[in-house]
């Protein structure tokens, strides 16, 4: 053995020759089926195909690759399923960025070629996403890898959308949706962010009462005024008619319950059209709806003499035109609902859209949260995603993107009221949906669709999963989606655990950032100290749903482990000829102590507290085994073969945690007994 492990010389062949011999793939679920062989099931959360791998990435792939390789080696039919994400708007606007570079933009192409363009930046990235998983040792079935935009994933998600609509879960609807004027599109209300905004609080005389607003340019839309009902300050007002400011319409005074009567005056303007408040009163009331802003972020011919002014243009305008019946102005600090990919302020505007009917859904899932079917781990974790499922509103499921899986709606003479669902045209005088789907609504039926496309039989074999390992902050957007697909499709919860990491901070536990200059390249780090080292830093330090600190130190520190286990197995097979026999009672104190480890370290995985069988593993490799068992050897205490033997079981349990280098060691001393990857796990 060479004096030192170095990593450069075996990671990548080791890694060729595990993807080469098979171990990655379990069989297909036909087969499995007639072996009777348990399945084990991870599907893993596809990264954005065109993302380059940030130190989140890492730590997914670590800890779910753990407990594959954890599983394969206890002889179950272990299976991760890869796969990427087109991730709709947000590729979208990566390449809207590149375009901009080249001085163009989305409108100087139609929809094919923009479509055919972005198609062909992504497919050119994918290779890279795949190449640095591998290079983290992720033990994925690369087999059956599959892409959001399949052709066969887009059947079955066209599909799901006609089932949805067949039993009357689907709507169109004319709604206010959270709408970026610069990305072009709507969201759900799980994309909106909110930022805390030093504003100003405006108020404006209109006759027979004064409201307070912070938006003053879309009163220009208002259609009523509104006071609570219990107030005694409006009590003869409600019914009577006052006449708006600028645009001299007569306006109904309506009461309602929402009305906070501490706010402002205690009258407040209604503008259906661009506020989600005023849109339920609209409704209650019976409001006309008056679009003043357009998709485009200009004021529409309805906003008449501020027609075609941007909205905050408008705004000035308008302050400026009130004069004397702009009473006060005052500072306000409130949250603000920005975009969160490009930080536009949200517009909420009325636009028809496709919506999913969640009620039915979101009980089945806390109905499968409650029975325990899945069990989602790491504090309160649980009882967020019942607070989502219980105030989940109808999700909007149209993007006004062309990078996605088009609605398969079509129109009969352009008619938009009157629609069918199919998966081609139903025929002469027929056009499609523009529309695409939410990102979300394809990557919420992940777990089913991967499966039931691939090889014969592997959706009743390997589903439902065992473990969703992701990052805590998709819970509501994509853990709980899938749940409510899934189980609709399927009568059964997607998986039976949620292991939810959290996120990785820098040394210092800030949060790491490019503009900061604190964020750590994975594969850096990979080539410098070895994937192993990266590993091990990244799973000692993680609970679930806790975030967790990594820096470049902790790294460099894990290389002396790896080091450790290297020597360790130099020490063992380059003893002196005079082979050690001890008396025996150290050797059965060492035999049951390895026990004790095994146990242990069993019960952590099954518990899926990695972080600490990955430290348990650590400290009684470095501190048992080397410093006092070794030594005890040396000393003539604990025999040679004894020493060998409980070496070779170190192996197998830190095998998972950090493959190469124990793989490595393997391969010189145990060759004879194939691969360590696929040695059984110690009992
Ligand atoms: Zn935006």
């Amino acid at each position: 053995m060479q004096k030192n492990y170095d990593h450069t010389q075996y990671e990548d062949r080791l890694y060729k020759t595990w993807e080469e011999s098979g171990v990655f793939t379990p069989p297909a679920g036909e087969e499995l089926k007639k072996t009777g062989k348990k399945p084990f099931t991870i599907i893993m959360p596809p990264p954005n195909a065109n993302d380059p791998m940030h130190i989140g990435h890492a730590m997914f792939v670590t800890i779910e690759d753990i407990f594959i390789r954890y599983h394969r080696m206890k002889g179950e039919a272990s299976l991760w399923l890869p796969g990427t994400d087109h991730a709709g708007i947000e590729t979208q606007f990566v390449f809207e960025k590149k375009l901009a570079k080249e001085g163009k933009s989305r409108f100087d192409f139609d929809r094919e070629t923009l479509y055919k363009m972005i198609w062909d930046y992504v497919k050119e990235n994918e290779g890279v996403a795949l190449n640095q998983m591998k290079k983290l040792g992720a033990s994925a079935d690369w087999s059956r890898y599959k892409f959001t935009l399949d052709p066969e994933i887009v059947k079955e998600v066209i599909k799901t959308f006609k089932k949805l609509h067949d039993d009357g879960l689907i709507y169109k609807a004319e709604k206010l949706v959270n709408y970026c004027t610069r990305c072009g599109t709507a969201y759900s209300e799980l994309e909106v962010e909110h930022e805390e905004r030093e504003d100003k609080i405006y108020t404006i005389d209109y006759g027979l009462l004064k409201v307070a607003t912070t938006r003053p340019e879309t009163m220009l839309g208002d259609t009523a005024v509104a006071v609570n009902p219990k107030d005694k300050r409006y009590l003869g007002l409600i019914g009577k008619m006052v006449t708006l400011p600028l645009v001299n319409r007569e306006i109904p005074i309506v009461g309602d319950e929402m009305v906070d009567m501490e706010f402002g005056t205690g009258a407040v303007k209604i503008t259906p059209a661009h506020d989600p408040n005023d849109w339920e009163v609209g409704v209650r009331h019976n409001l006309e709806i008056i679009t003043v802003i357009g998709t485009n972020g200009k004021m529409t011919e309805k906003a008449g003499a501020y027609a075609g002014l941007s909205v905050s243009a408008c705004r000035e305008k308008v302050i400026e035109d009130l004069g004397n019946k702009l009473i006060e102005t005052k500072p306000y600090l409130h949250s603000v609902g920005v975009c969160y990919r490009c930080h536009r302020t949200i517009e909420p505007l009325p636009i028809k859209q496709f919506f999913i009917k969640v009620k039915p859904l979101t009980e089945k899932a806390l109905a499968a949260l409650d029975s325990k079917e899945t069990v989602v781990l790491g504090a309160g974790m649980d009882k967020i995603l019942h607070h989502w499922l219980e105030n989940l509103r109808d999700w909007n499921i149209s993007r006004q993107i062309v990078w996605g899986i088009q609605i398969p709606v079509w129109y009969k003479n352009g008619n938009k009221d009157d629609y069918v669902v199919s998966e081609t045209s139903p025929g002469e005088g027929y056009t499609q949906e523009t529309d695409t789907f939410d990102t979300w609504f394809s990557s919420g039926q992940w777990p089913v669709v991967t499966l039931k496309t691939n090889k014969p039989g592997d959706f009743d074999a390997y589903y439902p999963t065992d473990i969703m390992e992701t990052a805590y902050d998709i819970l509501p957007i994509w853990v709980m989606r899938m749940m409510l697909l899934s189980i609709y499709l399927t009568g059964k919860s997607p998986f039976k655990y949620v292991y939810l990491h959290g996120l990785v901070r820098d040394e210092k536990g800030q949060k790491m950032s490019k503009s900061k200059g604190n964020a750590i390249n994975p594969l850096g780090l990979c080539e410098k100290y070895g994937t192993d080292s990266l590993r091990m830093a990244l799973v000692m330090s993680t609970t679930a749903g806790q975030d967790s600190n990594t820096g470049e130190n902790k790294v460099r520190g894990m290389r002396n482990f790896g080091n450790k286990i290297w020597n360790a197995g130099r020490f063992i097979t380059e003893k002196s000829a005079d082979e050690i026999v001890a008396n025996g009672e150290k050797d059965e104190e060492f035999k049951n102590k390895l026990l004790v480890v095994t146990k242990e370290v069993t019960k952590l995985l099954d518990q899926l507290k990695v972080g600490l069988a990955a430290e348990t593993t650590h400290n009684e490799f470095w501190h048992w085994f080397c410093d006092e068992a070794i030594e005890l050897n040396k000393q003539k205490l604990v025999s040679d073969d004894v020493l060998k033997a409980g070496y070779k079981t170190m192996l197998t349990l830190l095998h998972p945690f950090v493959p190469f280098v124990t793989e490595a060691v393997w391969q010189e001393m145990f060759a004879d007994q194939g691969m360590l990857i696929s040695y059984s796990w110690p009992k």
